[in-house]
């Protein structure tokens, strides 16, 4: 584990493009808990079934109240050593991208500037009928409606069995097929497509390294797999990079 991890240290040293992919894990030494962290349940709902379209459809209320529910419990977070950490590797590294599944906004928080909010964000509200949408840190009455067309507004978020915008995927794999770095964090690597980045940049030629709590269905397929926190692990690769 030591020779790994001094191994990944130089190997951040010397890359000049290297793409980050974080996901929930991230954000969980902030307080923001997991989908798996609130046991998979709000109220006496599994969180995926409410992050989807057709729950949004059949009870528009009762998946507001689960997002502004959210947005009170990251309201009340702040950005961990993790998500700092990330934003002090951007400054040392030429070509760097962070993508995020995160939609809590907490690595912008952060400071970090070359980040990708690949599912959207929290902090987004979009029209259901028009094209309205909107960056909104306020307070939402339950069901808020669109100012231009006055019909329903939805979370700024990509539901479970939605499409990614089409630029915003085809930019990731863009870079990550460039990599010569590509790092995977506090993701449990079981949403598509963001699950098989890794592979894609391995299979240019990339160094492949994951950062998790525990081992993923991807750790076996990892170059260097580094268990532990984020919040402890992230400080310590950036620490002393020498560019
Ligand atoms: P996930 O909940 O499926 O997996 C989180 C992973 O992080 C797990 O493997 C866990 O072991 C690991 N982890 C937990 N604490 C950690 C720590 N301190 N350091 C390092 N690793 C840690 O999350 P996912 O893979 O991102 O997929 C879930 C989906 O739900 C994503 O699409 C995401 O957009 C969404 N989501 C986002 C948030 C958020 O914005 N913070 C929160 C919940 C869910
Ligand atoms: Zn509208």
């Amino acid at each position: 584990m030591v020779a790994s991890f001094e191994m990944v240290k130089a190997l951040l040293d010397e890359s000049r493009r290297v793409v980050v992919l974080t996901g929930a894990g991230v954000s969980a030494e902030s307080g923001v808990p997991t989908f798996r962290g609130i046991d998979g349940l709000w109220k006496t709902h599994r969180a995926e079934d409410l992050a989807r379209p057709d729950s949004f459809a059949q009870h528009p209320e009762l998946v507001w109240e689960f997002y502004n529910w959210r947005r009170e419990q990251v309201r009340k977070c702040e950005p961990n050593p993790a998500h700092i950490a990330l934003a002090e590797m951007e400054k040392h590294i030429p070509n760097f991208l962070l993508i995020t599944q995160n939609v809590d906004g907490l690595h912008t928080w952060a400071g970090s500037h070359k980040v990708m909010e690949m599912h959207g964000s929290l902090w987004q509200v979009k029209c259901t009928v028009c094209t309205h949408a909107r960056e909104d840190f306020s307070e939402l009455p339950d069901l808020p409606e669109c100012p231009v067309c006055g019909h329903l507004l939805r979370p700024g978020v990509v539901w479970f069995g939605e499409s990614l915008v089409p630029g915003v995927l085809r930019l990731a794999i863009e870079q990550v097929s460039q990599a010569d770095v590509f790092v995977s964090v506090g993701t449990s690597n079981l949403v598509q497509p963001a699950a098989s980045f890794h592979q894609l940049a391995k299979d240019h030629g990339a160094v492949t390294v994951e950062v998790n709590l525990e081992p993923t269905p991807n750790t076996g397929l990892m170059d260097f797999a580094l268990h532990g926190k984020a919040g402890e692990i992230l400080p310590e690769l950036v620490t002393g990079l020498l560019k």
